[in-house]
Parts: C-alpha cells; structure tokens; sequence
C-alpha cells in the first residue's frame, strides 16, 4: 500500500491523481489533501477518499470545511495556513507527495518533502525552476526520491534505460549512449495565428489549449510558450545537462510527449493521448504498470504527426528561459516569479498577452546575477521581483 500526499488535490493534477487513485485503491492510499481555499471540492474529495488530514491555506475556508466534515460524521482533521502545509509535508504519515500546487506557492511544501526523504513526484515544475541546484542536491542528500510527472520528462524518463532510471539523479545521461533530449511542445493555441493579432487575445482564447485540459496559468503560459522555457529548465536539472543538449521541437498535436536521440541514430519516444493521468499513473506505479483509467490512443483514426521548429519572435519567452537557465540560477527565480506575476495581470485584464513577454524581459534585464546559498534566499529573490513587477503594473 502507497500512502500519499496530493497537494493541489483540487486542481487539474490534483483531480486527476484522485481519478487514477479511484482506479487503484487496493495499492494507493490518500494520507492527506490540500489546496488553497476551495473547501466544497476538497470536502467533496475528503469523503470520497477518506484522508487522514486535509489542508487549505485560507482560514475561513478552512473553518468551512471542519464543519462540514463533523456534519458528515468524518474524522478527516482539518489544519490550516502555509507554515502547517508545510510541516504536513515533513510528517510521517506518509510516503509519496504528488506535487500539485500551482507556482512558487509549491516550493516550501515540496522543499520541506525532500528534506524529509520523502518520494517525490513532481508536477509543480516552477518550484524546481526556483530552486534548481538546491532543490536535486537536497533530494540527493536526503535520501528523497524524484519522478517527473510533466508529461515531456515523464516521457524523456520513460525513454531513457532502466539502469539510468533507478539513479538517475547520481548518473551522467552521457554514459548512456544519449546524444540528445527532444523536447516536444504543442505550440498552444495561438500557434498558426496571424502575429499582429496576439496583442489582442483574450485569457478565455489563451486558456483555450487545443489539446491538454489544466489550470489556468499553465494554460497561459503554454500559449505563450514560456511553459517549454519552464520545461526546459525543469529538464537540464533533472538530467543534469544544459540547454544545448535539449532541442525543443512543435509537435502540435501533442501524441508523442518527448524523445531521446541515442548515439546510434535511434530516437525512442513515448506516446500516448494527451492525458496527464497516464504520466501519473506512470510515476504512481513506478517501477510497475498499473492503470490510469486514460484512453487508449488508436493510431488510425488519429491524427497525422507534424514537426516544426519554434520560432523565437512568436514566442519570445523560449528565448528569454534559455537565456535565463544561462545566466544562473537568480535569473530563473526571477523569471518564473515575474512570469507568475505577468499572468495573473493578463487573466486580470491588465495587461495584453504580447506584454507578459515584454514585461518579464525588461525585468530578467535589470537583474545581475549573484551567488543564491539558501531555500530563503531564493524565496526572498522570488518576492523582490515579483513586489518589482507590481509596481510596475500600478
Ligand atoms: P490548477 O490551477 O488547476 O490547480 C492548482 C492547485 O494548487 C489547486 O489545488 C489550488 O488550490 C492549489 N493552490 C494554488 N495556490 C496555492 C497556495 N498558495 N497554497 C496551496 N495550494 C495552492 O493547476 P494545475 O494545472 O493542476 O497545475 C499544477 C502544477 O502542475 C503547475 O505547476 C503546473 O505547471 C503543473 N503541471 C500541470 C499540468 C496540467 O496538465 N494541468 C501538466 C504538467 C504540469
Ligand atoms: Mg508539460
């Protein structure tokens, strides 16, 4: 039996972590759910799955959700606020976090996860982004275990050998016979759209991802691409390589996830119907198979398979991660941060689509960069930009 900890139970990876754990019950467990402040959804989740523990980060919610949990005769116990999520995240209660929440607001909760040896699968890519170094050598020290659940490095991991697998945090993907990482993307919604015209998309077209269903600021971001500059960072730590080794390719119709080019010419892959439960269960099962509940992706009424190269005018926020991963670790604190705070504006109303990228540049270029020893000191550097870019908003 796997006991786990879905924080962010309520969004889009939450919902479906819950749809492959209803499917599995036998061998996966839920210790504890938490989310932000929606309390009818998580109460909802708390008596289907019966945890032990449920969180939510506003009080009154919170408040909310114990009275509707005694009304129901639960014994689910309610707790409350970051700093609890975060010693939730450090219990013994269980073994397996599955890493949901949206943005910086995951670092401290998944930080806390790695310090405490715990397995780690991880959907949350900017508090690795954030955190970088840090973060995999706190894994390592710790005895903690990391599975990627973004779909692309789900799918890179899954291409790359068994013996790479089981270490491949302490493992030089060179020794391998790896030449390169492709790295696969969609290209969003706005990718055959006429480029005069993005200035004036709307957050319900931005939302509107042609294949992948999931939270909003994901949405926006892969209609912006900085979700694959995101992702790109997220891969150079988790295969310890740089940016060179990584060729980003559109694959608009999202069936193949990512490739590994090995030395001999081969290019394997995995591919399957766009849907995050299948890299879930993947990392839920790890090392077996064990049924996500997905649809099963039928190659012949499917649809044909294009390639094109991302195009950095279109997408400047590619351009801006890659050169951010090069500068150094600040300059991605600072770019996922500015970024997160770019696209609240622009769900907002308060800024155009095209200025979340013009935006986050002129900010990546006012930073220099600068040696970052703790988990604090990037939070701080996380707070700084982001109080930067508010004010310039008002
Ligand atoms: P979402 O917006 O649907 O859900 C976010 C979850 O985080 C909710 O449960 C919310 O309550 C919780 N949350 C938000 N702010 C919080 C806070 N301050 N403290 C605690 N909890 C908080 O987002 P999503 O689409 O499920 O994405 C979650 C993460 O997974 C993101 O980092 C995203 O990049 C990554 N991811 C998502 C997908 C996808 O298909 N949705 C795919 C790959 C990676
Ligand atoms: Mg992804």
């Amino acid at each position: 039996m796997k006991n786990l900890a879905i924080f962010g139970s309520t969004g889009s990876i939450g919902e479906s972590t819950l749809a492959v754990v209803r499917q599995n019950q036998k061998i996966l467990k839920v210790y504890a759910l938490a989310a932000n402040q929606n309390d009818k959804r998580l109460l909802a989740q708390c008596l289907e799955f019966k945890p032990a523990i449920a969180a939510l980060v506003c009080p009154q919610a919170a408040a909310r959700l114990e009275k509707s949990l005694k009304a129901a005769n639960s014994n689910t116990q309610v707790v409350c606020g970051t700093d609890n999520l975060t010693l939730l995240a450090k219990s013994d209660g269980y073994c397996t976090l599955v890493a949901a929440i949206v943005g910086a607001a995951g670092l401290p909760s998944t930080f806390a996860a790695a310090q405490a040896g715990k397995k780690i699968l991880l959907a949350n890519k900017e508090a690795l982004v954030m955190s970088g170094r840090l973060f995999i050598d706190t894994v390592k020290q710790n005895g903690a275990k990391l599975l990627p659940v973004d779909s692309e490095h789900n799918a890179i991991f899954q291409s790359l050998p068994a013996e790479y697998q089981n270490d491949y945090l302490n493992l030089d993907i060179r020794d391998f016979g790896i030449h390169s990482i492709i790295l696969t993307g969609s290209g969003g919604p706005f990718l055959n759209q006429p480029l005069s015209s993005l200035a004036s998309k709307t957050p319900e077209q931005a939302c509107k991802h042609p294949n992948w269903s999931m939270g909003q600021k994901i949405s926006v971001d892969s209609a912006s691409m900085m979700n694959k500059g995101l992702e790109l960072i997220e891969a150079c730590w988790l295969f310890g390589v740089d940016t060179d080794f990584i060729e980003v390719l559109i694959h608009p119709q999202s069936v193949i996830h990512s490739m590994v080019r090995y030395i001999d010419g081969s290019v394997l892959s995995q591919m399957g119907a766009p849907d995050m439960k299948i890299p879930i269960a993947h990392c839920l099962g790890f090392s077996d198979r064990i049924a996500s509940a997905a649809d099963h992706y039928n190659f012949i009424d499917g649809c044909d398979f294009t390639f094109k190269r991302p195009d950095y005018q279109r997408f400047p926020n590619l351009k801006l991660a890659k050169q951010a991963f090069k500068a150094g670790q600040e300059a991605t604190t600072v770019l996922s941060a500015v970024n997160e705070v770019h696209v609240g504006a622009f769900l907002q109303g308060r800024l155009k689509f095209t200025q979340i990228a013009e935006q986050n540049e002129r900010i990546l270029n006012s930073y220099s960069p600068s040696s970052v020893f703790s988990i604090d000191s990037l939070i701080h550097i996380d707070q700084h930009a982001r109080s930067i870019a508010e004010g310039a908003l008002s």
